[in-house]
């Protein structure tokens, strides 16, 4: 028997009785409140993928010895709809994160489908709950494609079953009060991930394992890892970012603004990728250089203390932009210059501006938005 193709065409859409109202934006905390339906997709390797269902957001129910409880068949995404200007609701970039949802599927041999399909359902999940998509500069609607193995077996092996769902949580902005710059903490001793792992895939177990440095790296008062490579000690990403560095050449005067190489280890971030095509279209080649290359904590440290330092920001899709103002480094702490009287530097600032622009519809960026 032929596997059935996700399908959009056959969805079953069955409202809640129970619709809730959405909360004042101050009420809003990241990921704790959702809304009121979610999407779920049965696959089975016998049929493929069953009838897309809409349903009243409610309990799972597994056998318990389901394969994502013991060999953490799951990964998921993160991407966010805004409610426009003129009066639209749109996603940012979805075809980006439905590319990266079937990577980190094929890595841990869980089914692909067809993106075009599920960001239409996506599109239907959150037309069902309008009215919980939140207003207002820095609102936006998080929504979480996950997908689980969640074959009744205790043997490791490939799944023949598996849950696609997608929950949605009505968010407010990472910064209420404008930006607040963070103190990162450079982390040697634990490692995220290495050549031939799965860092640049989005699996749930790539998760659990770097909240105790976290927890570690708080207890000394930064707010996140920055995550370092093998003996060079090259910066790969941010907790859950990116990171970015901009250098003054002393010299010439040039600046250059610098992340890591897409090389397996770090997650390719939409965020990365659209600051870096922004940057590259809008910041002057005389003046600038954009460069994807290995950049060490080293480089860093002596650069901050010859003034070629001149900003550091994490991306991501939560916090769009987080400045950077510290890094604990062998028990010094890098300093990052900020404008004077601000907590950002200026580039952070205007990247922040040119993508919340885009994503709240006061500027089109070829197909980055959709409806
Ligand atoms: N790195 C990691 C480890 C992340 O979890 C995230 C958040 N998805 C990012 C980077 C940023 O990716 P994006 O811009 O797609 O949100």
């Amino acid at each position: 028997m032929t596997q059935a193709p996700l399908d959009a065409s056959k969805l079953k859409v069955t409202p809640t009785s129970h619709p809730t109202q959405l909360k004042s934006n101050d009420q809003l905390i990241f990921g704790k409140t959702f809304t009121d339906h979610m999407l779920t997709i049965e696959w089975t390797a016998e049929k493929g993928w069953d009838i897309p269902e809409i349903k009243p957001y409610g309990n799972l129910s597994l056998d318990p010895s389901a394969v994502v409880f013991h060999y953490a068949f799951e990964l998921f995404e993160g991407l966010k709809a805004y409610r426009t200007d003129d009066h639209k609701i749109t996603m940012f970039r979805p075809d980006m994160n439905m590319i990266r949802m079937n990577k980190s599927a094929s890595r841990i041999c869980l089914p692909n489908f067809d993106p075009e399909e599920l960001i239409k359902l996506i599109g239907k999940l959150i037309e069902q709950d309008k009215h919980l998509v939140p207003e207002g500069k820095g609102y936006s609607l998080y929504i979480r494609p996950t997908l689980i193995g969640t074959t009744a077996s205790l043997g490791v092996s490939t799944p023949d079953r598996a849950l696609l769902y997608v929950i949605c949580s009505p968010v407010g902005p990472y910064y209420k009060t404008g930006f607040k710059a963070v103190r990162l903490e450079a982390t040697d001793y634990a490692t995220r991930a290495w050549p031939g792992g799965v860092g640049d895939k989005k699996l749930g177990a790539n998760y659990a394992p770097c909240v105790l440095p976290q927890l570690q790296a708080a207890e000394r008062g930064y707010q996140q890892n920055l995550w370092l490579f093998g003996p060079e000690h090259n910066i790969t990403e941010v907790g859950t970012m990116n990171a970015f560095f901009v250098f003054k050449d002393n010299k010439t005067g040039k600046k250059e603004l610098v992340t890591a190489p897409l090389d397996g280890t770090i997650l390719e971030g939409v965020t990365r990728d659209s600051i870096l095509q922004l940057a590259r279209e809008r910041l002057d080649p005389n003046e600038w250089d954009i460069n994807e290359r290995y950049c060490t904590i080293d480089e860093v440290a002596s650069r901050s203390k010859t003034g070629e330092l001149v900003e550091a920001f994490g991306s991501g899709t939560a916090v769009v932009v987080s400045p950077i103002k510290e890094i604990g480094w062998r028990g010094e702490d890098i300093q990052v210059p900020l404008t004077p009287g601000e907590q950002t530097g200026p580039l952070t600032k205007q990247v922040a501006e040119w993508v919340a622009a885009i994503q709240y519809g006061k500027e089109a960026h070829g197909n980055w938005s959709k409806v």
